[in-house]
């Protein structure tokens, strides 16, 4: 069964580009609730860990570099079937196969700096929370 939660980050292109404010209010206005957020800034570390599963994909490093290239906000999201709708709404990988209106269509600038990370599955999308979040931090 769908769990009602998901895990989201802001990625460091679009929040070099000013795009908070906006990917913010299109993630509320399609209804889902911020159940913790913070603004952040990840080590190598962090962000191979976090990206660990694509350890042997030839874009690994890359990714790592340009996940540590600036601040980031990391936050988990309250929706019914949440993982699904989240996923419906960042849109494809690729922005340039993401449809009209998505967020990726609108905000990410390539396959890589693709603005938003969205979990893709209720497994990760608890993993990935817990990586960020304490349950102190979450309402
Ligand atoms: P995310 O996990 O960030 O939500 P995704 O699930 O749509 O993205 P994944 O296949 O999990 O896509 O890839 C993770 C991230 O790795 C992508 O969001 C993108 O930043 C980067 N990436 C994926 N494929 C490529 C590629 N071919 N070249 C460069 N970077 C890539
Ligand atoms: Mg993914």
């Amino acid at each position: 069964m769908a769990t009602n939660r998901t895990f989201t980050m802001i990625k460091p292109d679009a929040v070099a580009n000013g795009h908070i404010g906006a990917i913010l209010n299109d993630i509320i206005a399609a209804g889902f609730k911020v159940v913790a957020m913070k603004y952040t800034h990840l080590t190598e570390k962090n962000a191979g860990a976090f990206y660990e599963v694509h350890k042997e994909r030839p874009f690994y490093g890359d990714l790592v570099q340009f996940m540590t290239s600036g601040p980031i906000v990391a936050a988990i999201l309250e929706k019914d079937n949440a993982v699904e709708e989240f996923r419906k709404l960042i849109g494809a990988t690729d922005p340039t196969k993401a449809e009209e209106g998505t967020i990726r269509n609108k905000y990410a600038t390539s396959i890589e700096a693709n603005a938003v990370h969205g979990s893709d599955s209720d497994e990760n999308a608890a993993i990935e929370g817990n990586f960020f979040f304490s349950a102190l931090e979450r309402h």
